[in-house]
């Protein structure tokens, strides 16, 4: 049973894996046997330092995933040094907060880059060379609350992760024929970089735990078993769902 969330011999491209949820997301893959090449600007040296003992291979790509990524170049890297890509987890975001009266096309144009933009485009990247492999593989999208409902003054964050759960969805229907499952986490508050401003604001940070039934803030930690499920063979027969991993907030 527990080898059916075996990863050994996989290959996992981690967006954003340098902090918060990807982070989490490559510590828990990487324990459940998967290499690991973590795409990004930042250096992730935490990460691969906790990855080091895991015994598991680590490469960082070095990429900014705003206007122009070279999606395909990060993939041939990937392949050059780790062998293969048999995971895709489109964790990188970026948030923007104004009023939706003020908001600018700047900040309207970088969060839709880097988050549904560059997904898409590595999204369609990485199943080719999935394809070419000819194993399948498996795409996991990072949605959000906001993929369900609307949010407040974060205008194209909503619009970024509501196109993620549509967009998920139809890469699903075209590639689920081909061994391709493509998936969402939709994770609710998580105390990361993203959600600071949050936090430091008292009245908000009281409302949103108020309506949590878990009481609590998630830890990047709380996402690695779902992420671990979706990368795995145990999910190969679940295609274009989104898995919320909120505390409840749904719920409520
Ligand atoms: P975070 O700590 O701010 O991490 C965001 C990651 O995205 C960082 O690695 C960041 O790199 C990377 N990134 C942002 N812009 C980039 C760019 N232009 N090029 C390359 N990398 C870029 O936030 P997080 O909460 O872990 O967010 C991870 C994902 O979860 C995002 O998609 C976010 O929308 C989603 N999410 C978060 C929450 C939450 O409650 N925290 C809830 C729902 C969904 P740098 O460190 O270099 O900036």
């Amino acid at each position: 049973m527990l080898d059916l969330f075996n990863l050994k011999g996989k290959v996992a491209l981690v967006t954003g894996a340098n902090t918060g949820i990807g982070q989490g997301i490559a510590v828990a893959l990487a324990g459940a046997g998967a290499d690991i090449a973590a795409v990004g600007r930042t250096p992730p040296t935490e990460t691969e330092a906790i990855i080091a003992e895991t015994g598991a291979r680590f490469h960082f790509i070095s990429a900014d995933l705003g206007k122009g990524a070279p999606v395909s170049a990060v993939v041939e890297e990937a392949v050059m040094v780790l062998g293969r890509v048999d995971i895709l987890v489109n964790n990188a975001g970026t948030i923007r907060r104004a009023d939706a009266l003020e908001f600018s096309e700047a900040d309207w144009d970088l969060v839709l880059d880097v988050n549904l933009k560059t997904p898409f485009f590595l999204a369609q990247a990485a199943a080719r060379q999935m394809l070419a492999q000819g194993e399948g593989g498996k795409i996991i999208n990072i949605a959000s609350m906001l993929s369900y409902q609307g949010g407040i003054r974060v205008a194209s964050y909503t619009a970024s992760k509501s196109g993620i759960a549509g967009l998920t969805k139809l890469l699903a229907n075209e590639w689920a024929a081909k061994g391709i499952n493509v998936n969402a986490i939709a994770p609710g508050y998580f105390a990361t970089n993203n959600t600071e401003a949050l936090r430091n604001d008292e009245q908000r940070n009281r409302d949103i735990l108020g309506r949590i039934p878990a009481g609590r803030w998630g830890a990047p930690s709380d996402l690695g078993g779902a992420a671990v499920f979706l990368a795995s063979r145990a999910a190969d027969y679940i295609h274009g769902t989104l898995l919320p991993v909120d505390g409840g907030w749904l719920a409520r």
